[in-house]
């Protein structure tokens, strides 16, 4: 039995099987090796289970995001099917001999580069998907990761690290949990685990060279601690709480259907975060009254290539369809810090989280803009959606926001493609948009205060630094003084405010938020049902 100690960013608790997600670059070694046939095969056999998973993923993302996103999986189907790329693989193995994987990465390199090379943008964006058809046969070859996840178990996932393009091609239905080595509590695997439900250790100190595929552990969110081959008691003990845990679940379940009101009679919305369409069976799941914020950005993650106009369009209706009249409050894209996309091309930034993100790109590059405001505008047609603009600071920012919604609208007037003008809102994330939020509140139509760069930019603190974590006190009173500031002139002006940032979910200050007048609160959907007993057990005219 071995036991390590993280930190917990959802309460909860597993026992089950490990699987580990190695990152390629530590695995692929040069091997000499003395039997190419046998080398070959090994790599026949791969490309043979590569397909197998990429047709998987292909009828996955089929349903969940519709067949114009699905068909990468197709390109990359055909892609291992290509002559040159698996006569290269061979030719190499028979005269250097070599290992297959060794092989494969190397001959993923050379292809990238020729495609990066070339003139044709189609061609260049060609070089992401050799690089990732390589290392779906690393992986496989290696016996790691993905392999075990798409095809295996439900399985704890224990990893050095998961950047967000890594988490949103997860099966989610196969994770039990999540366990790295790195990440901040505010990273967007902190948000994926609070969306699903699921115990997440991060910060673990583990060499992932002593964990295998396999393995029994025991994750317990409540005390932030891993065991790697529990024994017996321990196990036992895990079941008893897993039940416990079922039965509190249940109770949960009986304020399904109910308001979302206090004992005194204050009304809240309370919706649901998601980043992705595939995350609204969660916020039906959890009775969510509609959704706050619909991280858009993850449509544009985990892939080599702008979403078109018509791709978004089908996944905002798709939301919108599903929620049948509910808010849907959709955030525009917030690329850039920790939600790096290389097609983007933003280029190395000192300070990402201060640089060029959100918005500043879309003002900048209108014409990516255009394409998610068209979807959205096109897609508010098919439900009650409102769109939402991250990192605003000032004023002028919404004017030339404004200025881009009445050139798409004007565009979409002429071609006589149906629209609707839907609600629009700022995200109160940055202190500059605290400070003129009297003013802001005069030109929108509500305030959603994103607590987690609000805290970021406040305190000076880096969230996705975990040396930091220590010192991120998003309780601090600057916090929550802006947060009533903001409050305070929305309804000077006749408009709504909520939070949508984790702070939110946080159940010590739900009746401080009540009494402060926030509208509303968009959490986790493994939160809503959490929240809106502590909403119904809040009497704000009591002491
Ligand atoms: C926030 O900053 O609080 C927020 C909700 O946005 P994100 O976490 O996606 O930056
Ligand atoms: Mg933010």
């Amino acid at each position: 039995m071995r036991q390590f100690t993280g930190k917990s960013v959802y309460k909860g608790i597993v026992l089950g099987k490990v699987s580990v997600l190695r990152k390629q670059d530590d695995q692929v070694r040069r091997k000499k090796i003395e039997d190419a046939e046998a080398e070959i095969k090994k790599v026949e056999a791969a490309t043979d289970k590569a397909k197998e998973q990429l047709q998987k993923l292909y009828e996955k993302a089929l349903k969940e995001v519709g067949e114009a996103n699905a068909a990468i999986f197709e390109v990359h189907q055909m892609m291992l099917e290509d002559d040159d790329y698996l006569d290269s693989i061979y030719n190499m193995i028979r005269t250097q001999l070599v290992n297959a994987s060794y092989v494969v990465a190397v001959t993923g390199d050379n292809f990238a580069q020729m495609f990066a090379g070339m003139d044709d943008d189609y061609m260049k964006a060609r070089a992401a998907d050799i690089k990732d058809i390589s290392n779906r046969l690393i992986r496989i070859l290696e016996g790691s990761g993905e392999a075990e996840l798409s095809s295996g178990q439900p399985s704890i996932i224990v990893a050095d690290d998961l950047s967000p393009s890594e988490t949103v091609q997860m099966d989610k239905d196969k994770i039990l949990a999540l366990v790295t080595v790195h990440g901040s509590t505010n990273s967007h695997t902190a948000i994926l685990a609070r969306t699903m439900n699921i115990p997440a250790l991060i910060g673990v100190p583990l060499n992932l060279e002593e964990i295998q595929d396999g393995m029994t552990a025991v994750v317990d969110g409540f005390k932030g601690e891993v065991t790697f081959e529990p024994d017996e008691e321990l196990c036992a003990q895990t079941r008893i709480k897993v039940e416990e845990e079922q039965e509190k679940r249940c109770l949960l379940e009986s304020l399904k259907g109910q308001e979302s009101i206090t004992a005194d009679g204050r009304k809240v919305h309370l919706y649901a975060n998601i980043g992705s369409v595939s995350d609204v069976g969660y916020v039906l799941e959890n009775d969510a009254e509609g959704i706050g914020l619909f991280r858009s950005e993850f449509l544009y993650l985990g892939r080599d290539s702008f979403p078109t106009e018509e791709e978004q369009f089908h996944a905002y209706k798709q939301v919108a369809q599903t929620m049948a009249g509910k808010k849907v409050i959709i955030r525009t894209l917030d690329i850039g810090a920790d939600k790096q996309v290389d097609y983007f091309n933003l280029g190395k930034e000192d300070n990402p989280a201060m640089g060029y993100r959100a918005i500043r790109i879309c003002l900048k590059q209108p014409d990516i803009f255009k394409a998610q405001l068209r979807a959205l505008l096109r897609a508010a047609v098919f439900g009650n959606i409102s769109i939402m603009y991250p990192m605003i600071t000032s004023e002028e920012e919404v004017e030339k926001i404004y200025e881009i919604v009445g050139a798409v609208e004007n565009e979409l007037d002429e071609q006589g493609i149906p629209y609707r003008h839907p609600e629009q809102g700022v995200m109160i994330e940055t202190p500059a948009a605290v400070m003129v939020s009297d003013e802001l509140a005069g030109m929108v139509d509500f305030f959603s205060i994103g607590t987690n760069d609000l805290t970021q930019y406040t305190l000076a603190i880096d969230r996705q630094n975990e040396k930091l974590d220590d010192f991120y006190n998003p309780h601090h009173k600057a916090v929550l003084r802006m947060i009533r500031l903001v409050v305070e002139n929305a309804h000077k002006h006749g408009k709504w405010a909520g939070i949508c940032g984790e702070l939110g979910a946080d159940l010590s200050l739900t009746k401080e938020f009540v009494c402060m007048g926030v509208d509303e609160l968009s959490v986790a959907p493994s939160m809503v049902l959490k929240i809106r007993k502590a909403i119904r057990d809040t009497d704000t005219s009591a002491k």
